[in-house]
C-alpha cells in the first residue's frame, strides 16, 4: 500500500490558489458545485478523466495550467468566492443544532454504516444504503451536530457496470488508488497514526484508521490492506460485499468491534451508538465487553448499552438481512463470550433466529435486542418491520412491536440543480435553505412564474440527453470502434427516468408487459414519450441481470430504438444528470418491498414529479396533486396477479393523464397543468422528505432521548 504520508506529489500550487489543496481534503466540495467547478475549468478535460476527483486533479494537472487560473482575473473572483463561503461554513457557530439543543453540545453521535455514498469518485458505496449514509453525514455536517461516522474504505470499492454487446452486465473492480483519495491517516491526539486489531481464529487481524474531513465531521474509515495482515485478511476490506461468509463475519467483526477500539483510540466517546442497518451489529457485544471489563455484570451492562443504542433497519426483504451459521460464529467468537462473562448458549441466544436452513446468528436480531430504540424507515415499512419482528416480542399485538419508523429524505445540496437554485434563491428568499424543512418556506413557490420554472426544466432536461447521449456513444465505441453512433432522445420530447438497483422485486420489466401497448405508448407522434434506464445487478443476481439484458434488447427493438437507453453505471454521477433532468420519476416495486425509496424525492425536489406504485415513503407524500400513484394500496396473495394489475394501472395513467398533460400547452408553448403538479411536488416533497428533516426527527425521537439515557415508555 502506498503510504499516505510519504509519497503525495502534487503538481506545485502558485501561493495565490494554494488553498486548492486545503478544499480538496474536505468533501464540503462534493455538495457545493461552485466549489467543483474551480477545478474543472482549469482543465476540463484532465477533471473528466480522473472522474471529479480534486486530489487526483492536483496530482495530475499540468503547473502551467494552474499558473494560468492564477492570473485569471475573473478565476481568482470565484476561488475567493468559494473560500469565503467555506471559512464561513467552517467557523459557524449559530448551527441549527446550536439553536435547537444547546443543552446537548458535548453529547457526541457515533453512525456506523458499511458504507457510505459521498461522490462519484469514491466508489464506496453500492446503492441506496450507501447513498442515504452519505447524505446523512452531509446533512449532518451542515446542522452542526455532534457528530462522528464509522465505515470502511474499499480499496476497489463496489464494481463498476459494463454492459458487453449483448446488453450482459459484466462487473470490474478498479483500484482506487488511496494516496489520491480525500482520506489521510486519523491521528492521536499525540500525533501518533491509529491501527486496531480484532482477534479472528489463530489470528488477529489489524485495520489502519483512515479519517476524511466531510465538511465539519469525520468520517474514520478502517483499512485492513496493511502489514503485518495475511494476504487474505489484506483483501478483506477489499470490495463491498465480497467474499464468503467467514470473510463477511470478519469484516463486520472489523467495522463493529474494531470501529469502537477506533474511536476510543483516538479519545472520543460517544454517548448515542447508531447502527444504520445490522452489518455494524457486532458493536453492542464491545460496548459490552468494556462494561463487563470494568466489573460491571453482563446483564447490567447490556442494559446500559441499549439505553445508549439505537438501530435502523432497512431491509424488509428477509435474505437481505444477514445471518451467520451457528457453527462459523462458534469459530470466530469462541474467544469473545468469555469476556462477556457468558457462556455459548447465552451468547448465541442474543442473535437466535431459526431460518429454513437451520439455527442462525442474525444480525437484525443481535440489533434489535440490543438497542431500546429500533425504526424503520418509512411508515409503512415501520408496519411491515413490526409484522417481521413481532416473534421477538411475543406477548405484544403487531402495532405494539417497539419498532417506530423514521421516513428518509436527501441532502438537498447535494441533489438540487443550480437552476433550480436560482429560482429557489430568487422567489423564495434568500433564506430559504435555513428554513428548508418548513413546509412555509415552499409556499411562495406558487409565485413563480410559469415561464421560468418551464425555461429552467426545458434546460436541465437538454443538459441530461447531452449527458445520456455522450455516455451511450462511449458504450457503443468501445464495444465496437467502428459503431455507427444511433440518433438517439429528443430535447423536447416527454422524458422519463428509471434507475434502480436491478433486483427482481423492482419489477424494472413491469411496463413492458403489454409490449404492443407500450411501442403505442412512446410512439404517438403528437406526444412522444422516452425512457432513460439505468441502474446495477448484484454481482451474482442472474435474475437482475437478465432484466438489464431485457431492457437493453427492448432500446435496440423497432419502435423502441431512440426512446429507450440504458446507461452503464448507475452511479452519483449518473443518479444527479437524472433526478435533475428527466421531467418524471418512475418507480415500480412490488408493494410492499420497498423499505423507502429517495430518487423520487430527489426528483421531486428539482420539479419533477413522482409516479409510483404506493410503496415506501410515496403514501406519506402522494396527495392527489403532487404526482400519481400506480396500482392499488392493497396486499395481494398472488404476484402475477399483483403485477398484472399493477401494469393495467400504469397503461391507463399514463395513457390517459400524465402523458396528455405534460403536452397540453397554452398559446406560448407552455404545459400549464403540469407545471402545477411540479410546483406541487415540490412544495411538499422538498421539505417534508429532506435529510434536514429526517435528522431532526432523528434528533428529537432518538439520538437526544438515548444521549440522555432516557428510558423507552
Ligand atoms: C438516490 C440513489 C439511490 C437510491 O435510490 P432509491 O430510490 O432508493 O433506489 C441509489 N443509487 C444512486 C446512484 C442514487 O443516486
Amino acid at each position: 500500500m502506498i503510504s499516505q504520508d510519504i509519497d503525495i506529489i502534487y503538481t506545485p500550487i502558485p501561493e495565490r490558489i494554494a488553498r486548492l489543496r486545503e478544499l480538496a481534503y474536505n468533501l464540503w466540495w462534493s455538495w457545493h458545485p461552485e466549489a467543483r467547478y474551480l477545478y474543472e475549468q482549469i482543465d476540463p478535460d484532465l477533471w473528466e478523466m480522473i472522474y471529479h476527483s480534486p486530489t487526483r486533479f492536483l496530482r495530475e494537472v499540468r503547473q502551467q495550467s494552474l499558473k494560468a487560473a492564477a492570473e485569471n482575473a475573473d478565476f481568482l473572483q470565484q476561488y475567493d468566492s468559494v473560500m469565503t463561503a467555506f471559512d464561513a461554513y467552517m467557523s459557524e457557530t449559530d448551527t441549527w443544532f446550536a439553536r435547537h439543543y444547546p443543552e446537548a453540545k458535548d453529547e457526541m453521535i457515533a453512525y456506523f454504516s458499511a458504507e457510505f455514498g459521498m461522490h462519484e469518485s469514491l466508489p464506496i458505496y453500492s446503492g441506496g444504503l450507501g447513498i442515504l449514509s452519505g447524505d446523512h453525514v452531509k446533512e449532518a455536517s451542515d446542522m452542526g451536530m455532534p457528530f462522528v461516522a464509522v465505515g470502511f474504505i474499499y480499496p476497489q470499492g463496489y464494481f463498476r457496470q459494463r454492459l458487453d454487446q449483448s446488453g450482459w452486465q459484466l462487473a470490474e473492480y478498479p483500484k482506487l488508488i488511496f494516496a489520491e483519495s480525500p482520506a489521510i491517516p486519523a491521528r492521536t491526539a499525540e500525533g501518533e497514526e491509529v491501527v486496531i486489531g480484532v482477534d479472528l481464529p489463530g489470528r488477529t487481524i489489524y485495520a489502519k484508521v483512515y479519517r476524511m474531513q466531510i465538511g465539519r465531521v469525520t468520517l474514520l474509515m478502517m483499512d485492513t490492506d496493511i502489514h503485518p495482515n495475511t494476504p487474505q485478511d489484506r483483501e478483506l476490506s477489499a470490495r463491498l460485499y465480497g467474499g464468503d461468509q467467514e470473510m463477511r463475519i470478519a469484516q463486520e467483526m472489523v467495522l463493529g468491534i474494531g470501529g469502537v477500539r477506533a474511536l476510543r483510540k483516538l479519545g472520543i466517546n460517544p454517548t448515542v451508538w447508531h447502527m444504520n442497518e445490522g452489518h455494524s451489529a457486532f458493536l453492542v457485544l464491545e460496548l459490552t465487553r468494556e462494561l463487563v471489563v470494568q466489573g460491571i455484570p453482563f446483564q447490567r451492562a447490556t442494559e446500559q448499552v441499549k439505553q445508549h443504542t439505537i438501530f435502523t433497519t432497512h431491509t424488509p426483504v428477509p435474505a437481505g438481512n444477514d445471518a451467520f451459521p451457528i457453527d462459523k460464529i462458534e469459530k470466530f467468537f469462541s474467544g469473545y463470550w468469555p469476556q462477556l462473562g457468558i457462556d455459548r448458549d447465552q451468547f448465541l441466544s442474543l442473535a437466535h433466529q431459526q431460518q429454513s436452513w437451520g439455527p442462525t446468528f442474525a444480525m437484525t436480531v443481535l440489533a434489535i435486542q440490543m438497542s431500546t430504540r429500533r425504526n424503520g424507515v418509512s411508515k409503512l415499512h415501520g408496519h411491515v418491520a413490526r409484522g417481521m419482528w413481532n416473534w421477538l416480542f411475543p406477548h405484544t399485538p403487531r402495532d405494539e412491536v417497539p419498532i417506530t419508523s423514521v421516513t428518509n429524505g436527501v441532502h438537498s445540496a447535494s441533489w438540487l440543480a443550480s437552476e433550480m437554485r436560482e429560482l429557489f434563491d430568487k422567489y423564495l428568499g434568500s433564506d430559504w435553505e435555513r428554513n428548508l424543512e418548513d413546509p412555509a418556506t415552499w409556499q411562495a413557490m406558487t409565485q413563480v412564474p410559469n415561464k421560468d420554472l418551464w425555461e429552467a426544466r426545458n434546460k436541465l432536461r437538454r443538459r441530461l440527453i447531452r449527458f445520456a447521449r455522450e455516455r451511450v456513444q462511449a458504450h457503443l465505441k468501445r464495444n465496437d470502434p467502428n459503431a455507427s453512433i444511433p440518433s438517439i432522445l429528443n430535447d423536447t420530447t416527454f422524458t422519463i427516468g428509471f434507475a434502480r438497483r436491478f433486483a427482481t422485486y423492482k419489477r424494472a420489466t413491469l411496463i413492458f408487459k403489454d409490449i404492443d401497448r407500450m411501442r403505442n405508448l412512446l410512439s404517438r407522434p403528437d406526444r412522444p414519450v422516452q425512457i432513460i434506464f439505468a441502474g446495477k445487478a448484484h454481482p451474482a443476481d442472474n435474475p437482475g441481470k437478465h432484466f438489464i439484458q431485457d431492457i437493453y434488447r427492448y432500446s435496440q427493438e423497432y419502435g423502441f430504438n431512440g426512446r429507450i437507453v440504458f446507461l452503464e453505471e448507475y452511479d452519483i454521477a449518473v443518479g444527479r444528470a437524472m433526478v435533475q433532468g428527466v421531467d418524471l420519476w418512475l418507480n415500480t416495486p412490488r408493494r410492499p418491498y420497498e423499505a423507502s425509496g429517495t430518487s423520487g424525492q430527489k426528483a421531486s425536489l428539482n420539479g419533477a414529479p413522482n409516479a409510483s406504485i404506493l410503496d415506501g415513503w410515496w403514501p406519506e407524500a402522494y396527495n392527489g396533486k403532487n404526482g400519481w400513484a400506480i396500482g392499488e394500496e392493497r396486499e395481494y396473495m398472488n404476484q402475477d396477479e399483483q403485477d398484472w394489475n399493477d401494469a393495467q394501472s400504469f397503461y391507463h395513467i399514463f395513457e390517459n393523464q400524465i402523458i396528455p398533460l405534460f403536452y397540453e400547452r397554452d398559446e406560448d408553448g407552455i404545459p400549464n397543468g403540469w407545471l402545477e403538479v411540479s410546483k406541487q411536488a415540490i412544495m411538499t416533497v422538498a421539505p417534508q422528505f429532506s435529510m434536514r428533516r429526517m435528522l431532526a426527527d432523528y434528533l428529537s425521537e432518538l439520538y437526544i432521548p438515548a444521549a440522555m439515557g432516557e428510558s423507552v415508555a
